[in-house]
């Protein structure tokens, strides 16, 4: 059987190139959106391109619901998710300064940057495990490492956003504390930076495509059942936590 995996905030930017190429190197996709018509629009697009990509919600704003929707309709379907890649995420107009942060930017980025990340993973756990080898993926930032905020000599040392920031750090604690708990399992835990890339979420600002920033996602998602865990990865090699 060929390999399957579920893509999280597949319907456009990063997650949507990541599921276009992973679906060229063979895997089966499952295109996760919170909404049905980007969703099924993201997934007929690739489809067209000849690649097995099905629409499947994920809200992570409701991810325990979604996931264990997911976990039953893999498991029917498929017995096995042989790759997660935890892509979907937000910034918020009220973020910024420590001082000026609003509680409901805090709340609503963590909600789905760490929260909705660690409630969708929880319950398709057992079908990872179920694979022959499996990778995880949390896509997280450069501006979740707490050397990088530190660095005043390195080029986001201005990017202070305590909210985002801060889920991104916490997201980089959920691989290390997962990869530690699956330590003897054949599934490894990564996160990777996909470095400063030209989407939405960025105003289209950032100075990498969104096949660049894949780059790194696409790799640790196809991890040989050798390759490294619990460690933090840009297209460079190793990122400072
Ligand atoms: P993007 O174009 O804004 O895409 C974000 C995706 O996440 C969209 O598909 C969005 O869906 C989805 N999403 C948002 N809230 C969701 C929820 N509650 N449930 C499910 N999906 C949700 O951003 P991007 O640049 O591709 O970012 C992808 C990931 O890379 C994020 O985790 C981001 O933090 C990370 N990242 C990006 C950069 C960069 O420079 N772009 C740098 C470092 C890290 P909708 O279309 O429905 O909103």
């Amino acid at each position: 059987m060929g390999k399957v995996v579920l893509v999280t905030g597949a319907n456009k930017g990063i997650g949507f190139e990541v599921s276009r190429q992973l679906a060229r190197a063979g895997f089966t996709v499952l295109l996760g959106a919170r909404d049905g018509a980007r969703g099924n629009e993201a997934a007929s697009q690739l489809k067209s391109e000849g690649l097995d990509v099905r629409f499947v919600m994920a809200d992570l704003r409701h991810a325990a619901e979604c996931g264990a929707t997911l976990a039953r309709q893999i498991g029917e379907e498929f017995g096995q998710l042989d790759a997660l890649v935890n892509n979907a995420g937000i910034v918020d107009q009220g973020d910024g300064l420590p001082s000026t942060v609003t509680a409901e930017a805090m709340r609503n980025i963590f909600e789905t940057n760490f929260f909705g990340t660690v409630l969708l993973t929880q319950p398709l756990l057992p079908l990872l495990l179920a694979a022959a080898s499996a990778n995880i993926v949390n896509v997280s930032s450069g501006l979740g490492s707490l050397e990088t905020n530190s660095d005043a000599s390195g080029p986001f040392y201005h990017a202070k956003l305590l909210a985002y920031n801060a889920s991104k750090a916490a997201l980089n604690m959920f691989t290390v504390n997962l990869a530690y708990e699956l330590r003897d399992t054949k599934t490894k835990v990564n996160s990777v930076s996909p470095g400063y890339v030209a989407t939405d979420m960025t105003g289209h600002n950032g100075m990498l495509t969104v096949e660049q920033g894949a780059v790194e996602i696409v790799r640790m998602a196809q991890l040989p059942e050798d390759g490294p865990t619990g460690g933090f990865f840009s297209v460079e090699g190793i990122w400072p936590w």
